[in-house]
């Protein structure tokens, strides 16, 4: 989901005019899109974000912008205003698609503009990517997760579940496939889940089945998918649909049936 993220940005960049740099030292402005399921990870765009600071005092006109799921969390945000102050902009997962417009508006501030949005974001179309791979792409069918286990801060940070309507998955798809994609990976905190936010309601395995009708789409993934929501439908669509990949990510977690509760995955 992140990469995915990371690939919009990408896409945003290229059209303000960006070109990618090698190292820091080369660049004009440096992004962090960052992830919050690992604290390791989390400790590391510290570390980098301090070391930026001297980069910053060589070079006053660096731009350092940090997005992603660890801004969706107010004590991050706490920290980096008390610690990191020479980061110039902070916005999070919901306003992503802001981001050209948030840039422009930190060029003519001096102090750090933060903008994290803790309501659920609406489902934007119409985002183009930089795809980092030239036959395979990843492709959002929903946002979001509704499950709350209790070890995880997607809920928190994603926010509740959205659902892209089909024919916008659809279109995104033929135009993948237009441009010579050959696989894609229909994304999702819980992929078994789709649709159920929709007013008109479709399942996985049906738009599985759309996508499979594809003309040019020769491989078809998704990910990730949860086993309490996981419904015969999907397995049959992975037994019918030729261009369906028989692989399954499936985290069963646990297989103790009172942890599972505790885990609230039951
Ligand atoms: S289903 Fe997955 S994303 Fe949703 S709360 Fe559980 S572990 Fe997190």
């Amino acid at each position: 989901m992140n990469e995915h993220d990371s690939e919009k940005l990408c896409a945003m960049l290229d059209e303000m005019g960006y070109e990618r740099g090698m190292t820091a030292g080369e660049c004009d402005l440096i992004i962090y899109n960052t992830c919050a399921v690992r604290e390791n990870a989390e400790l590391k765009v510290y570390g980098n974000l301090g070391q930026l600071k001297f980069q910053k005092r060589k070079n006053p006109d660096l731009k350092i912008a940090v997005c992603g799921c660890m801004m969706q969390q107010p004590h991050v945000v706490k920290e980096l205003k008390s610690k990191y102050n020479h980061v110039d902009l902070v916005f999070g997962t919901h306003n992503l698609y802001k981001f050209p417009e948030l840039l422009t508006k930190s060029m003519d501030n001096k102090k750090m503009l933060v903008d994290v949005w803790d309501v659920d974001g609406e489902v934007v179309e119409g985002l183009k990517s930089t795809r980092k791979f030239e036959l395979k792409a990843f492709v959002n069918i929903m946002y979001g997760c509704n499950n709350f286990c209790t070890y995880c801060i997607v809920p928190y940070t994603r926010g509740r579940e959205r659902s892209r309507k089909p024919e916008d998955i659809i279109n995104e798809i033929k135009e993948l496939a237009a441009n010579g994609t050959k696989e894609v990976t229909l994304l999702g905190q819980n992929v078994d889940s789709y649709g159920k936010t929709l007013e008109n309601s479709i399942t996985f395995a049906e738009l599985l089945r759309k996508v499979n009708d594809i003309e040019g789409i020769e491989r078809v993934r998704f990910m990730t998918s949860h086993p309490k929501d996981i419904s015969d439908e999907v397995i049959y669509a992975i037994r019918d649909c030729d261009k369906v990949c028989e692989f399954l990510h499936l985290p069963v977690q646990c297989g103790s049936t009172p942890l599972l509760k505790k885990m609230t995955r039951h």
